[in-house]
């Protein structure tokens, strides 16, 4: 038992600085390859979004990706990447789209997710570690996979619980700024046409389904106009 909390707290502890390294590579990255979004159309937008969310200012960056993806940093940073621009200058995607992206961002920063993934991620690589020593007694060498297995399956579950609360903080967002939920919704049906295979993609891997989320935004969406 003693053995076994031993190996707990060793894990958490592995566990909490992998992902601060995590988080601080990824710091460095966005610093080297980030520039000011600078499209006048588009920070109008943003700025509807700020306003509407009692922020007055909201710093956006294009950051350097060739993948069609957004993020924020905990201190309430958001970024769009270069690929995700450039589907807007080429006039696949609207202002206002782009825009339901940042709302999303905005809504992980609001809700704290960023504090809950790096609780989640360190208690859950512990538990996964000494359940697979435990399970290892039984079932060597599979008892570690066994463990993986249900540590990915636990890890998938939280983030798509982040993601439908982001998902619903963008919509009331988007309502409060006037945009109304219809550029969210069509945002994400873009993105599923533009991501040939969203199982494979890592921006869906981590995000439940397209069909799914859209379900959830007009559910939402309904109930509060009603
Ligand atoms: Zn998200």
């Amino acid at each position: 038992m003693v053995q076994l909390l031993l190996l707990l707290a060793v894990a958490a502890v592995i566990g909490y600085v992998q992902y601060r390294m995590g988080l601080m590579r990824m710091a460095q990255e966005l610093e080297a390859k980030s520039h000011p979004l600078e499209d006048p159309k588009l920070l109008a937008a943003i700025r509807r979004l700020a306003l509407a969310n009692g922020l007055g200012h909201v710093q956006a960056q294009v950051f350097d990706m060739p993948m069609v993806n957004g993020l924020a940093t905990p201190d309430g940073r958001v970024f769009v990447t270069t690929a995700l621009m450039q589907k807007y200058k080429i006039g696949l995607l609207s202002a206002e789209e782009v825009a339901s992206v940042v709302a999303h961002e905005l809504g992980h920063v609001a809700l704290g997710h960023h504090r809950r993934r790096m609780i989640d991620w360190t208690g859950r690589s512990a538990a996964q570690l000494a359940l697979g020593v435990v399970l290892n007694r039984f079932l060597p060498i599979i008892g570690f996979y066994i463990a993986a297995l249900l540590g990915a399956f636990v890890a998938a579950g939280l983030s798509r619980r982040d993601e439908f609360e982001a998902d619903r903080y963008a919509t009331a967002l988007m309502i409060r700024a006037g945009f109304g939920a219809g550029p969210q919704i069509a945002m994400l049906r873009k993105l599923g046409r533009m991501i040939p295979n969203p199982q494979g993609a890592s921006w869906l891997a981590s995000h439940p389904a397209v069909d799914e989320r859209v379900a959830e935004i007009e559910h939402n969406a309904a109930a509060w106009a009603a």
